[in-house]
């Protein structure tokens, strides 16, 4: 297969059109059909010489990920399944703004990204490494995943008032590139990487594409606006304490201890809360950011009052604040939220020693919005009736 445009980066393309004798506006061109306008083909790109078109398809591809389903409804948290160009699926969850909290306007949105197909890390109250891992998410595929829903919202009658893009240029005759919609004034406005997949196990491509999305012609989505969360690998929070965007970043920690949290995330094993810490400590000085500690609560296995003392005493050292989480049930898995009232005692034993700490009512509770549920159902259903095909 070729490689998608979209997984290369400016540079690469100035270099490639350069080679082609192509003046500087036809790359603005390119890069607005792209990001701005969110290509699904070439044959969009009419203000495009034919012959250049020509040029491109022969060296790249061009895939945004195809709509399987989507569950949920306008006002609601709404969960997306793509196909990939080879089949594999993979989810993103569009969370609308609480203009409320936070003053938003109430059409933005923050859309949670995967970066894998599946998920090696196996954390055992995890939907998305339940199958394993199948391979990393290549740029595209994870910018992708903005571009996409962002077409689909132009395009969706449930909008109803979004303009039409404007016709572009029939004639090929040179035309000032189309500005990047500025971050303000997109559907997606926040992103979180907390989908399917360990992103700092995908790091590389992960850059790539956020780098893209956040470059004035790729989008410009402030990189204060893009938070990265991670199971603890300890090394790539070092890359990313020296990275010079300002990307935020959020911790899995779902145990205070090494014995709470080796029993449920193996990833313990390999980079122990020491390692982690210490990794943390060098973000946090390096970046002068403050990070978050996102901690589900598990019946009976994380959500007992001796572990606030150590999480808070973590929290201080980090001056981080903690994100507390009641857990979304996985078919198949014997986990289960704890009652209101344990995790209210949980949340208040925390401020009780003076940490900042959130207790989110999980959104889309309802529609499987925990990362890799309802990849995990499809795959099941299709796998069912390939069955049905073939012993029928
Ligand atoms: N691999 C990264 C990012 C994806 S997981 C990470 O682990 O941080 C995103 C978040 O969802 C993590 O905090 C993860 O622990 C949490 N999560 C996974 N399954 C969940 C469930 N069933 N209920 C609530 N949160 C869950
Ligand atoms: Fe992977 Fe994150 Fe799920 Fe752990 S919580 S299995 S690291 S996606």
């Amino acid at each position: 297969m070729l490689p998608d445009i979209r997984s290369q980066n400016r540079d690469t393309l100035a270099a490639q059109f350069a080679s082609w004798n192509q003046p500087a506006y036809r790359l603005d061109q390119l890069l607005g059909w792209l990001y701005a306008r969110r290509a699904a083909s070439w044959d969009e790109m009419s203000n495009l010489p034919k012959a250049l078109r020509a040029q491109l398809v022969a060296i790249y591809s061009l895939n945004l990920p195809l709509l399987v389903t989507k569950q949920g409804s306008r006002d609601t948290t709404q969960k997306f399944l793509w196909r990939l160009a080879d089949g594999a699926l993979i989810e993103s969850v569009l969370i609308p703004a609480n203009p409320a909290l936070y003053g938003e306007a109430s059409d933005r949105h923050t859309l949670c990204i995967s970066t894998q197909v599946g998920c090696a890390y196996g954390c055992r109250f995890c939907a998305s490494g339940l199958d394993g891992f199948k391979r990393n998410l290549a740029p595209h595929e994870i910018s992708g995943q903005i571009l996409a829903i962002e077409r689909w919202a132009d395009s969706s009658a449930e909008r109803g008032t979004r303009s039409a893009e404007p016709a572009p240029s029939a004639s090929g005759t040179p035309r000032s590139p189309l500005p990047a919609p500025r971050s303000d004034d997109r559907v997606v406005n926040n992103i979180v990487v907390m989908g399917m997949g360990e992103p700092m196990a995908n790091y590389d491509n992960l850059m790539t594409a956020l780098r893209t999305l956040n470059a004035p012609w790729g989008g410009g989505i402030g990189a204060r606006r893009i938070t990265i969360s991670t199971s603890g690998l300890a090394p790539r929070i070092r890359d990313l304490a020296n990275d010079p965007l300002q990307f935020r970043l959020a911790i899995s920690l779902h145990g205070a201890t090494d014995e709470v949290r080796e029993k449920i995330m193996p990833v313990n094993r390999k980079y122990p809360l020491r390692d982690l810490t210490a990794a943390c400590e060098y973000y946090v000085t390096h970046k002068g950011k403050m990070i978050t500690l996102e901690y589900i609560l598990i019946a009976g296995v994380n959500d007992s009052l001796a572990q606030t003392r150590p999480l808070a005493d973590l929290a201080h050292r980090l001056h981080a604040k903690v994100n507390l989480i009641p857990y979304n049930t996985v078919e198949g898995l014997p986990w289960s939220r704890p009652d209101d009232e344990t995790c209210e005692a949980f949340a208040g034993a925390l401020e009780h020693e003076g940490v900042t700490a959130t207790l989110r009512r999980e959104k889309g509770h309802d529609i499987d919005a925990a990362c890799g549920q309802l990849r995990l159902k499809t795959e099941k259903a299709e796998a069912n009736s390939e069955d049905a095909k073939t012993q029928s």
